[in-house]
């Protein structure tokens, strides 16, 4: 018997000091019962409570002091909580008895009443965007939460629910009907964000990035991985960039992505590659696994097999990509983190600064295979790319090397190594910053005349 009388206290308490919306009304009672909407919470005890009052009119109809005590608290309901079935039993009542008409809601200023235009501005704003299903997300002025907290501090009501967490349900659920799709809530395809002042709100609808991972496979040197502002005007373009503000006249990231932003239509996209081979470098083989990450994508059924055959009909001497598939975007990490858990292969031809004949190479190869193979590498950042990295000195090991003489200015080399170690070093020694180094090993300056990546592990 106590707790109901608790309830129905509270809620008369409500009625005699605030005017309410009937989702604010039924909000203060959330906690109860579960599979109810507010609206049905509110009706139900709105409903109880008419019908007390009701009977308290019947039985009163000889006192007219009394009666009008009663009337008064049926007309609370009516006009303060703007509830039909109490109007109606008003005017049983008082036939020539008139409502109110500017009813505002103490908590949240007749917002609930707006969630219909709202959901059309949402809906306007999603027509462009493909998708499967969706988020909704408010964000609510600091003030009107307070003057909740203040409310149900005020009336002592713990069995209420935010109006935040309210809304997004109030909104999600109508979407619901009018889309036929769900909400999601780990990895939403739409964001919708509804901010709410006092008298206005502001919604956004974004769609968050599709991501492909794929590999590629780089089959000229002198492309970068990614697109490079041209270092003079730092990408703002002039005369000697022919204001393209490049500083290379494409990447593998230009090549690849016009044909996924325009399937998709996407904003722009951002490349991410498992590492990176110099400008230089070829990357054949297996490839190089990379994920492209399109922002904002209008298209989220695009066509891998055909993206993939259209960019290799387009750079098929330059790049090539295969093994696309859709990712989650958590996979990025992964990607970038990959790094080093890999063993790389390389094929590099060596050039010698001075004559090397074939027996004096033939008869070191053995020591220094050994010297290579059983002690790590210790690699100092090195100096051409020392102005972007810190300068560490990082432990490498190589796993595997193989020496071919050419002729006595050249050999080749096939090496195996950790994912990250410095191949173009591990051959000069880098002023010394490498140890050891094939150099140092061959005792003459040696150099990196070709590199080719032939091989990406994963351990
Ligand atoms: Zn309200
Ligand atoms: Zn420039």
């Amino acid at each position: 018997m106590e707790t109901q009388y608790s309830i129905f206290n509270t809620a008369k308490r409500i009625i005699s000091d605030y005017t309410l919306c009937a989702e604010c009304f039924g909000r203060q009672f959330a906690l109860l019962g579960t599979g109810l909407s507010n609206q049905e919470r509110a009706n139900s005890i709105l409903t109880t409570l008419l019908l007390e009052y009701n009977d308290l009119l019947n039985e009163s109809q000889g006192n007219k002091d009394l009666f009008m005590k009663n009337l008064e608290k049926l007309q609370e309901i009516a006009s303060k909580m703007n509830f039909k079935p109490a109007i109606l039993l008003m005017k049983k009542f008082q036939p020539e008895w008139q409502d109110s008409t500017d009813k505002v809601c103490y908590l949240c200023n007749n917002f609930f009443q707006r969630v219909n235009s709202l959901v059309t501005t949402i809906i306007n704003n999603a027509k462009d965007y493909e998708f499967e299903n969706y988020l909704v997300g408010t964000s609510i002025n600091a003030k009107i939460v307070d003057k909740e907290d203040e409310f149900r501090a005020k009336l002592e009501i713990n069995t209420g629910e935010s109006m935040k967490k309210n809304f997004n349900r109030v909104v999600g659920k109508k979407l619901e009907v009018i889309w036929g799709k769900f909400v999601e809530f780990k990895q939403p395809q739409l964001n919708i964000q509804i901010s709410i002042d006092r008298d206005r709100y502001k919604v956004q609808v974004t769609s968050n990035p599709l991501c492909v991972k794929g590999r590629y496979r780089k089959l000229i040197r002198g492309i970068p991985q990614t697109h490079w502002p041209h270092k003079k005007c730092r990408g703002k373009g002039c005369e000697e960039c022919y204001f393209t503000g490049k500083q290379y006249p494409t990447s593998v990231e230009e090549l690849i992505s016009p044909e996924f932003l325009q399937s998709s239509r996407s904003d722009q996209s951002v490349f991410h590659g498992a590492g990176r081979e110099d400008i230089d470098a070829r990357c054949i083989g297996p490839g190089r696994p990379f994920i492209i990450e399109l922002k904002e994508p209008r298209i989220r059924s695009i066509d891998l097999h055909r993206i993939q055959k259209e960019v290799n009909k387009k750079n098929g001497d330059k790049v090539e990509i295969f093994d696309l598939v859709f990712v989650p975007r958590s996979e990025i990490k992964n990607l970038k983190q990959s790094g080093e858990a890999t063993a790389k292969t390389y094929y590099v031809l060596i050039k010698s600064e001075t004559k090397l004949t074939k027996r004096d190479f033939k008869c070191k190869l053995a020591s220094i295979k050994k010297k290579i193979l059983e002690n790590p590498i210790l690699q100092r950042t090195p100096l051409r790319v020392v102005h972007r990295r810190a300068d560490l000195t990082r432990k490498r090991m190589v796993y595997d090397i193989e020496f071919k003489w050419k002729n006595r200015y050249y050999f080749s080399s096939r090496i195996k190594a950790m994912g990250g170690t410095y191949i173009k070093e591990l051959i000069s020694g880098d002023e010394g910053r490498t140890k050891p180094s094939l150099s140092e090993l061959f005792g003459r300056n040696l150099r990196c005349a070709e590199l080719d990546i032939v091989n990406i592990e994963y351990r």
